[in-house]
């Protein structure tokens, strides 16, 4: 077998929304978010693609959607990522209680999970969402907000919780990562990735909780992980192919390049380029700020803009 290098943690999860006016509001205000990416769905230029991430956009912080106004609401299935979890400071969720109070959001707990503190939540279209006290998250730098202060602010993924008929397959796959078996807990199988601590390190399983589920708005699309470049990825092209999976070619998405796969359980895993970044096109001070389109959609730029609905301006200013 070839020698493809370790995978670090999670790149981006992508999923599905309604309005996307409902979706940025949330995502900005409510979990306080930066909007880091204004762009639309390359194969469908009057659908926005909408990424939130924290203050560089980092991988292993970013979270995506294709908002549709119209699509029917979907349910967690077995097969599926159906959890994202953030990583805030210790002592943060405090903060965290008031903050959703004060915006009208109901929670659930804090309670605790694997000896750490945990508030769970609901997007707007139903997504899951947990919140959870990670010290292993403080060292990521947050520059001021307005939302939530230094003492709360999401730092970017804790990890996911993927639902599977079987852990194993999931898990041999993880394992081949780099990741490892860390503890188990009310049957979740926790598994870390290599390094530690840091943003998106954790990948929770959990065996057939949720059953046929259907796609829809609050669902997760897919779940990428992150390489440090298309050489790294290409040795895990290899690396699937020969453990028997099948691979995508390699797909241009400008901030990053993406090969797709099924694994054994049937949830889409992508693999992530942390080459460019959303710094490709902007600058950090500016992510967000503008409708950013593929070269080919520029000559309709203007029809394009007309068509989508209006975002109001990131409540967070840098
Ligand atoms: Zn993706």
């Amino acid at each position: 077998m070839s020698s493809a290098p370790l995978i670090q943690g999670i790149h981006h999860i992508s999923a599905i929304s309604g309005s996307p006016k409902v979706n940025f509001d949330f995502y900005t205000q409510v979990l306080g978010l930066r909007f880091v990416k204004k762009t639309v769905n390359f194969d469908d230029p009057f659908t926005y693609h909408l990424y939130y991430g924290n203050h560089h956009g980092s991988p292993g912080s970013a979270i995506t959607f294709f908002p549709w106004a119209h699509v029917v609401q979907g349910s967690p299935q077995t097969g599926e990522a159906t959890a994202t979890s953030y990583g805030i400071p210790f002592g943060g969720l405090e903060g965290w209680q008031e903050h959703l109070l004060r915006q009208g959001v109901s929670f659930e707990g804090p309670f605790d999970q694997f000896g750490q503190k945990v508030l769970e939540l609901k997007d707007p279209d139903g997504l899951q969402i947990q919140l959870v006290e990670d010290a292993g998250v403080s060292g990521v730098e947050h520059p001021h907000l307005e939302v939530l202060d230094e003492s709360s602010a999401i730092r970017g993924f804790f990890g996911a919780t993927l639902d599977v008929a079987d852990i194993g397959p999931t898990a041999e796959l993880l394992e081949a990562f780099g990741w490892s078996f860390e503890a188990e807990e009310s049957g979740v199988h926790r598994y870390r990735a290599p390094g530690g601590h840091g943003i998106g390190k954790v990948i929770d399983l959990v065996q057939q909780t949720h059953g046929e589920g259907s796609f829809g708005k609050g669902t997760i699309h897919h779940i990428a992980f992150r390489v440090p470049n298309e050489e790294a990825q290409a040795a895990w092209v290899d690396q699937l192919t020969h453990m028997g999976f099948s691979p995508t070619p390699v797909q241009e998405r400008f901030y990053f390049k993406a090969i797709y796969f099924r694994e054994k359980n049937g949830i889409l895993f992508e693999i992530a380029t942390d080459e460019p970044g959303f710094t490709a096109d902007e600058s950090i001070e500016e992510l967000g700020s503008s409708l950013m389109l593929p070269a080919w959609y520029e000559p309709h730029r203007t029809k394009i803009e007309q068509a989508l609905p209006g975002l109001k301006a990131p409540i967070a200013r840098y």
